[in-house]
């Protein structure tokens, strides 16, 4: 008679010099994938990931019983979070502050998966300058029922419209049904003017095909169409970092993906976390910080007014 070896919910396992408690802790159930399996994912993953979250105030989604239990938002550290876990105080607009998480290193993001973390949510723009956004990030939302062929032209079309007006943007499967695109921003214009900037580009594609492109959020109005999410990009805004899992079934990775491979993907939540360590940014292109100056503000106005 073999006995089988058994695992102590409570084991400990140290992942990049945390003390992971529950290490073997199903937190997804197709595949598998542990407690234990997350933070050495964010291990694997941090050189590429942090190239991108480091130093940006985060909101956590935290599933601390997996799948099967709660899940909430956290946008303030709580107490007893580990030191790797950052906090950075951040005044609103009434001039109120109140701490926000970021991470600077592997420790912190394993350290997050330590307090139940699953998904990472960043902010536009980095601790040392909160009021220069140095992303610009273009969310698509389709309505149900439309395909992922239909978001992959979407995608590009965006890209091409983005790109006559003089920006070059990286793409990003969400994980969930749509694809990101970035555009890097050199910071030089504030939250206010990336925010018109964006709404003006989202208007622009609504205004050029009515039929394909809604600017607006409401559900109801979508039909049919691919909401193009500008709203990311608002002060204290966030959307799902490059190479975060999402608490989706199945464990899809948000994943950046070249421009010239986007058309062999045949869903949103395609890539998982062992294919995420193994492509990193292998292959992407991204482009360098771009600055919303005045000549593109002409030519986005040229295409809208004529
Ligand atoms: P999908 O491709 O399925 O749309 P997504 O990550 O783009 O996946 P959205 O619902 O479009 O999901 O949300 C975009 C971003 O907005 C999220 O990544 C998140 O950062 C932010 N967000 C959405 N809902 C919330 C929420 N309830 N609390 C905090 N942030 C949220
Ligand atoms: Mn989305
Ligand atoms: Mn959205």
């Amino acid at each position: 008679v073999r006995v089988e070896a058994e695992v102590p919910m409570d084991e400990r396992e140290n992942i990049a010099g945390v003390s992971v408690s529950s290490a073997a802790r199903e937190i997804f159930e197709s595949p598998v994938l542990t407690k234990g399996d997350l933070a050495r994912y964010y291990d694997a993953i941090s050189p590429a990931m942090l190239q991108e979250v480091a130093d940006r105030p985060l909101s956590l989604l935290r599933l601390p019983e997996g799948m099967a239990g709660e899940r909430f938002f956290q946008k303030h550290p709580g107490k007893g979070f580990p030191d790797a876990i950052r906090t950075v105080e951040i005044a609103d607009k009434s001039g109120t502050t109140e701490p926000y998480a970021y991470v600077t290193n592997a420790a912190g993001l394993v350290s997050a998966v330590q307090m139940g973390t699953v998904e990472f949510h960043i902010w536009g723009a980095r601790r040392d300058r909160l009021d220069r956004p140095d992303r610009m990030v273009f969310d698509l939302d389709p309505d149900e029922g439309l395909g992922f062929g239909d978001v992959k032209a979407a995608a590009t079309d965006l890209r091409d419209r983005l790109r006559e007006l003089g920006l070059e943007s990286w793409a990003m499967l969400s994980g969930g049904k749509g694809i990101h695109l970035v555009v890097p921003l050199r910071r030089t214009v504030g939250w206010d003017t990336v925010k018109l900037f964006s709404r003006s580009v989202a208007t622009l594609l609504e205004q050029t095909e009515p039929a394909r492109f809604i600017a607006e959020m409401s559900k109801a109005k979508r039909k049919g169409r691919i909401f193009v999410d500008w709203l990311r990009n608002e002060r204290g805004a966030t959307a799902i970092a490059p190479f975060s899992v999402r608490a989706r079934p199945g464990a899809p990775v948000a994943a950046p993906v070249a421009w010239d491979e986007l058309s062999s993907f045949s869903k949103a939540s395609e890539i998982g976390t062992r294919r995420a360590i193994e492509r990193g940014w292998d292959g992407i292109d991204r482009p360098g910080p771009q600055s919303l100056n005045s000549l593109v503000v002409e030519r986005l106005d040229k295409a809208m007014n004529g």
